[in-house]
């Protein structure tokens, strides 16, 4: 009877578990030739400077357009690549179509656009990463102080000796280097004046709880001193509101990303855009009001 009892709730729980887990196969079987059958696509979102309200460059940020379950996040299929070299395929794929697109745009814009790529840790740690990034800039002709590429802590602290090595090259190369998802990780002040960056990313946790709370205000300034000291540029992450813009521009931020300003876009809604100039963003009441 117990026996029974217990292994009805096993079997309840197993196919709930066994559920997910083959859908997770299944999704990292698909993902194989998700690349071949040219599935991955790129979506592009804004920066802006609050300054002069203009668009300093674009965040490259992958999306996968599944046959059966439309768009699938990053979130979901990047954790699955990682597991294997599929994400160095990935990863170069992203990096080809993102320079590629943004010598486009820097012809058409006229604007001295910058391209953000993010980079996952086994992608950046790969023996045949530098290699690549200049295969791609001799191919696009991307002028390297266009690109900049986006590693996070975690990636960061696998391993500092080797990381800073890496970076040292890219950097000698003319490439930028930001630090994601700034405040998230473990060692944040440790490894800031070990690594060689050029850009602080605050990350959105930070900006989701920026209110006019003295102390939240206080952590974002910190961090935007931070910045000036050691001369890194700060990007502030995931603004969406008008009540976080006017406070990151009072606290004189200089760059912002967010929905606020634009989510992320396809290739043909981001080029409309920038042809209309209209990514001059002008952050009147009324325009915010429209964006919302
Ligand atoms: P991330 O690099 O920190 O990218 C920012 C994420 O925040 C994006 O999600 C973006 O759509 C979202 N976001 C931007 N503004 C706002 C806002 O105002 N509010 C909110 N709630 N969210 C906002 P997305 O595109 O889903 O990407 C998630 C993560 O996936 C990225 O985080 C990045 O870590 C990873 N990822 C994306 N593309 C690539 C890629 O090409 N290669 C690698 N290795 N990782 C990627
Ligand atoms: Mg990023
Ligand atoms: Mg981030
Ligand atoms: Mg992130």
């Amino acid at each position: 009877q117990c026996k029974e009892q217990g292994r009805g709730i096993f079997q309840v729980y197993d196919a709930d578990m066994n559920s997910e887990a083959t859908e997770l196969f299944a999704l990292q079987n698909n993902l194989r030739h998700a690349l071949e059958r040219q599935e991955f696509m790129l979506f592009y979102q804004p920066q802006i400077n609050l300054q002069s309200g203009e668009i300093t460059g674009l965040e490259a940020l992958i999306r996968w357009q599944h046959p059966e379950q439309g768009l699938v996040s990053p979130a979901t299929f990047i954790p699955l690549a990682e597991e294997s070299d599929l994400i160095v395929q990935i990863g170069k794929w992203v990096l080809e179509v993102a320079c590629q697109q943004i010598v486009e745009w820097q012809r058409i814009s006229g604007l001295p656009l910058t391209i953000s790529v993010n980079l996952s840790a086994r992608q950046f740690y790969d023996p045949t990463l530098v290699e690549t990034i200049s295969q791609v800039l001799r191919q696009t002709q991307l002028d390297p102080k266009y690109l900049e590429l986006e590693i996070t802590e975690t990636i960061a602290i696998k391993n500092i000796p080797l990381a800073q090595q890496v970076l040292k090259q890219l950097q000698g190369m003319g490439i930028k280097i930001a630090m994601d998802d700034f405040g998230t990780g473990f060692s944040s002040l440790n490894y800031l004046t070990q690594l060689p960056l050029d850009t602080l990313k605050i990350d959105q946790s930070f900006i989701k709880r920026l209110t006019s709370d003295a102390k939240e205000l206080e952590v974002i300034n910190a961090v935007l001193s931070l910045g000036r000291g050691l001369h890194l540029s700060v990007v502030a992450e995931g603004v969406d509101t008008p009540e976080q813009l006017e406070l990151l521009k009072s606290l004189k931020c200089e760059t912002v990303q967010g929905f606020l300003i634009s989510p992320p876009l396809p290739v043909l809604e981001a080029t409309s855009k920038l042809q209309a100039k209209s990514l001059q963003y002008q952050m009147s009441e009324q325009d915010i009001k429209q964006t919302l």
